[in-house]
């Protein structure tokens, strides 16, 4: 699809996205915790967005916060995530949107590991891992694609 994903309207992305992905990521849903599947995923790669394939976290900075979502202590280009306030349920809280789709992600807090302090809440339905290519193994040369 040649037409920036800014520009999509709510049709087109119900055509792009799963029904979890759409009400996640266009509707800010948030699924069930531990439900996702990248919740307990410890394999090494690059989050990236479900809806626009926008690099967004690196597994180096996932950690294990018991919460049941997947968590980040940062993203992996600060320029690929905004930041917006979330003022429902009665609570200030800080959303987490990818700026290229303006895909709904999760949710940041204060409450992360060191060295941010950070911890950014992400669901799962809304990240696709890539995983990272695996080293080839010593003195085995890559075989060359002809
Ligand atoms: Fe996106």
């Amino acid at each position: 699809m040649d037409k920036p994903e800014r520009e999509l309207t709510e049709d087109e992305w119900r055509e792009r996205l799963t029904p979890e992905q759409y009400e996640i990521l266009r509707r800010h849903g948030t699924e069930r915790p531990f439900t996702g599947e990248y919740v307990d995923v410890k394999a090494d790669g690059s989050y990236r967005c479900a809806g626009c394939g926008a690099e967004l976290f690196s597994s180096e900075t996932k950690f294990d916060s018991g919460t049941g979502w997947p968590s980040f202590y940062e993203p992996a280009v600060a320029e690929n995530v905004e930041l917006r306030k979330d003022r429902s349920f009665l609570m200030v809280r800080t959303e987490v949107h990818c700026r290229n789709c303006g895909g709904h992600l999760g949710h940041v807090f204060d409450d992360g590991p060191a060295p941010t302090g950070l911890r950014y809440c992400i669901n799962s339905c809304a990240l696709d891992l890539s995983p990272a290519q695996a080293p080839a193994a010593a003195g085995t040369p890559a075989e060359a694609e002809s």
